[in-house]
């Protein structure tokens, strides 16, 4: 895709997105203050660790989990003011991609009743034109109008996971939510869910939000990445940038773990110490800085500013203020 024609376009507008959970009185700040804009035919992935609020974004963005705070912005319509039937509605563009896909599939369900559920709760097809579109829908995501009578659990995983975005894909959606989708799978696997997706976006014209946990896959479906510590963006920009000029600490420590395929080139390994801080009490200031390499003594005191320090490359870090 190119970046350019791309950005003229936001499809979606996440302006201060803030997802806080109760938690024994306390508030979990699992996300605490998102904004970015998702262009129409690009993939934009979220990395961050385990726990830094990345599914929590996806989820609350297409109101599966209420919002505390912030909007956000589909074609210009604010999500979090539609009542829950013009919501219903606006469901036929916006689809989820979920990680465990054997967990996702009713077990009680053949095929045929996964896929044209959408279609069963929309009133959209009936009949033979409703399992005509489920045929096609198989062998979009390559698998065959025989599996139709099958349940999931005579499919592997990643066959499970073509069911699901088969299911995410019936009603022919603009913006779909990758919530981990390969994370559960084998790593040959996770190569071929990763195509698929890439076809089908070439194919439908779909914009992606891809969450993933590490890098190593994320380079190849991403247009942009946003990364993500501890509720809060620390850096984004064009999948290229981030990999060969990345800014801030986490990012480098992030990328040092992805394997390298050509033993020639060695990458120096950044170990963080210790463990991602609980969201109910993160660190003043930055808050990565209990684990930065380079934490300076103004990193505890004032949070750093989220600007642009090259061309539309992203940070938030004391080091480039
Ligand atoms: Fe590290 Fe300070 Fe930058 Fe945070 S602001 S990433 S602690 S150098």
């Amino acid at each position: 895709m190119n970046g350019n024609t791309l950005r003229k376009t936001p499809l979606l507008q996440v302006k201060n997105l803030k997802k806080y959970f109760n938690v024994n009185k306390k508030k979990l700040k699992a996300v605490d203050g998102i904004t970015v804009d998702i262009y129409a035919g690009e993939t934009l992935g979220l990395v961050g660790e385990s726990g830094c609020g990345k599914s929590t974004v996806g989820r609350t963005m297409i109101r599966l989990h209420t919002p505390t705070e912030g909007e956000v912005l589909y074609k210009g319509v604010n999500l979090f003011s539609l009542s829950e039937r013009e919501m219903m509605k606006m469901r036929r563009d916006i689809q989820i991609i979920f990680q465990d896909p054997y967990a996702s599939l009713n077990p009680r369900m053949t095929v045929e009743e996964i896929i044209g559920e959408p279609f069963a709760i929309h009133g959209t097809l009936h009949g033979k034109k409703k399992r005509e579109r489920i045929k096609e829908l198989l062998n979009l995501v390559g698998l065959q109008s025989e599996h139709m009578n099958r349940f999931p659990h005579e499919f592997s995983g990643g066959q499970r996971q073509r069911i699901g975005i088969a299911r995410a894909l019936a009603l022919e959606p603009r913006f779909i939510v990758c919530d981990e989708p390969i994370s559960a799978l084998d790593v040959s696997i996770q190569a071929q869910v990763v195509n698929l997706l890439k076809e089908l976006q070439q194919k439908m014209g779909l914009t992606y939000l891809f969450i993933a946990h590490d890098l190593s896959m994320v380079k190849y479906i991403s247009d942009r990445i946003l990364v993500m510590y501890l509720g809060n963006m620390v850096e984004l920009t064009d999948s290229a940038h981030l990999y060969d000029e990345p800014l801030h600490p986490y990012t480098k420590a992030l990328l040092s773990a992805v394997p390298i395929p050509d033993p020639e080139i060695k990458r120096e390994r950044i170990v963080l110490k210790g463990d991602v801080p609980s969201p109910i009490e993160p660190p003043s200031g930055c808050v990565f800085r209990t684990r930065c390499p380079e934490a300076m003594d103004i990193c505890a005191r004032v949070k750093p500013t989220w600007q642009e320090v090259k061309l539309d490359h992203y940070t938030a870090c004391h080091l480039y203020e």
